[in-house]
């Protein structure tokens, strides 16, 4: 692991140990708060009353799994309530929502009479509660009731008839939605805030991953509309079992562009072949049940629901060979994945079990998506940010190659200077009137006789670098070759050719040797080719004419021409 991104790892297992401490109260109570009530189960039949029933509890089956009466209409009684704390003021009853079409509540008082709560298929959607728990209220009366009756129409009977009832008092049950719409909040503005600036990066980077995740965190974040029952908030309409609906698809949608993502995040290499087949094969069935419950529930409920369910084994499966394949290729990006999505994938793990019934009805497990997958988003974000470190490292480096390579093709590589072909391409787009010098060092031949050629190389490095030091910044110098020099400067920046000659003169060399210059100079526009054709002609020949008058001196071609 770099050392940079470790700082950054630990803020995030910060920032989630937070999270899951400020949520662990929440945990004491959530959305199921109360006391816990004991049902007993019978199954509908012609006649039946809840006078009669609540007379006969010995008709009710108190040690059969509920589970295991299949789906139907079924009366469910309550054990007597008299042991329960702080009875009257409790008049809260909290069921978990389940799929069922209608559900009456009878609550039987000690004078013998009979209260009936009735809710059809539209109104329990209006007595949802965050954490997706329906609510009755009940009447103050001088008794507390002695027991509860619900009258179940076509309970689907997926997880059970009635779950988890509970009586609470109001503030409990005030305080329930506050702490999950706390909870929910957090989450929201969690997805929000990934949607955002994934949004914002996609924009900017382009990595297919990164739409893929985009579309996990927005189903994510409707999953959570969906599953806290905030859905019913927003339309009071909407029926609760079509809530479901939209929780079952919210919930595919979700595992379906996590493994798009898991996909893309991955180099190419890690899903070819038969791994991107059992991927591909997994991600149809998930599509296909998720359909077949979405479009036909209640028709085959039961069925439909299990394939949903196991369909989720298939996703979980296909992520076996994704991580063996990403182990085997050594991808870099395989221990951020695997950190990021241990914890989801466990909690999916125990809620499979617990919906293919290993495992009893949980309000955390069923509720755990939401708080694993905030793990997720922090981790992902994390993963994400460690992947566009990785992409922006890349690019720098390719960009440091591409301008090291373009020094290279524009230097001449003995001295640094610029080579002839990029002097001449950067010097035709000087603007205003330039000077030109042209410097031969004098008597090379002899340089390299007294030094051998390394020598003269040496000197010619040296000259090279007394060349840069002692012109101005803006100034273009190249080696035109051998022991030819060119400069370029604007005639306002001021160079001074004498001066120039003279500290050219005083570099030191090997063997404190001195090595002496001869320079013509000309000045004029210098815009185009023929500019340069000309200015290059008279300074050449001002060099000569230095040369001629025993070298070691600066000639100037214009003074040469008034003398002429
Ligand atoms: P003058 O004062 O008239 O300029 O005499 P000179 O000897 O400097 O000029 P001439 O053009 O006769 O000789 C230039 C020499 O520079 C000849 C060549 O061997 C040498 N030379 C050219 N390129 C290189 C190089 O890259 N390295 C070395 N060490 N010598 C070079
Ligand atoms: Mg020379
Ligand atoms: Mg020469």
């Amino acid at each position: 692991m770099e050392p940079f991104f470790r700082p950054w790892l630990m803020l995030c297992v910060a920032a989630f140990a937070a999270m899951a401490a400020t949520t662990a109260p929440a945990h004491a109570s959530g959305g199921v708060t109360g006391v816990a009530v004991s049902t007993c189960v019978r199954p509908d039949a012609k006649g039946l009353t809840a006078p009669a029933l609540f007379r006969n509890p010995g008709e009710f089956n108190c040690s059969r799994k509920q589970i295991d009466f299949g789906r139907g209409d079924y009366w469910v009684l309550s054990g007597p309530l008299d042991k329960i704390p702080d009875l009257t003021r409790r008049t809260r009853v909290r069921i978990a929502s389940v799929w069922q079409d209608s559900i009456t509540l009878y609550a039987l008082y000690p004078d013998g009479r009979i209260l009936t709560l009735p809710l059809t298929e539209k109104d329990i959607g209006r007595h949802v509660q965050l954490g997706a728990i329906v609510e009755w209220r009940l009447p103050h009366h001088a008794q507390p009731p002695v027991r509860l009756l619900w009258h179940v129409r076509d309970s689907a009977n997926l997880r059970g008839i009635v779950i988890s009832p509970h009586l609470a008092l109001p503030r409990e049950s005030v305080r329930a939605n506050l702490e999950m719409a706390a909870i929910y909040a957090a989450f929201g503005g969690l997805g929000l805030a990934l949607l955002i600036y994934n949004l914002a990066l996609w924009e900017a980077l382009r990595h297919r991953f990164q739409l893929a995740y985009c579309a996990m965190v927005a189903s994510l974040s409707l999953y959570a509309l969906s599953s806290s029952g905030a859905l019913n908030w927003l339309f009071p309409d909407l029926l609760n079992n079509d809530r479901m609906r939209v929780n079952y698809a919210m919930l595919a949608t979700a595992t379906l562009t996590a493994m798009l993502f898991a996909r893309t995040f991955f180099e190419p290499e890690v899903t070819r072949g038969w791994t991107g087949r059992i991927v591909t094969a997994a991600s149809a069935l998930l599509l296909t049940t998720a359909c077949l419950f979405v479009l036909f529930a209640p028709w085959h409920i039961q069925l439909f629901d299990r394939l949903y369910s196991w369909s989720f084994f298939g996703m979980l499966i296909a992520i076996v060979p994704i991580i063996v394949r990403a182990r085997k290729q050594r991808s870099p990006y395989l221990w951020l994945f695997a950190l990021a999505w241990s914890v989801p994938v466990a909690f999916a793990c125990l809620r499979l079990a617990m919906n293919t019934l290993f495992v009893q009805w949980n309000f955390w497990v069923d509720n755990s998506t939401i708080l694993s997958m905030s793990f997720e988003a922090i981790m992902s974000s994390a993963a994400i940010a460690y992947r566009i470190r990785v992409l922006s490292k890349e690019r720098d480096e390719a960009r440091t190659r591409e301008m090291a390579t373009r020094m290279l093709a524009d230097t001449d590589p003995l001295t640094g200077l610029l080579n002839r072909r990029a002097f001449l391409s950067r010097i035709m787009q000087s603007e205003g009137k330039q000077m030109l010098l042209l410097a031969d060092i004098d008597h090379f031949k002899q340089v390299n006789e007294t030094l051998g050629h390394d020598g003269g190389d040496e000197v010619l490095r040296l000259f090279a670098r007394a060349l840069r030091d002692t012109t101005p910044a803006n100034a273009l110098i190249a080696r035109l070759g051998g022991e030819e020099f060119a400069i370029v400067v604007p005639c306002n920046t001021g160079i001074d050719p004498d001066r120039l000659l003279a500290r050219l003169r005083a570099a030191r060399m090997p063997f404190d040797m001195t090595v002496t210059t001869s320079i013509g100079c000309c000045s004029g526009p210098l815009i185009g080719e023929t500019d340069w054709k000309r200015l290059y002609r008279m300074a050449d020949r001002a060099l000569f004419a230095a040369k001629a008058a025993g070298r070691d001196r600066v000639r100037h071609a214009e003074r040469i021409a008034e003398a002429a």
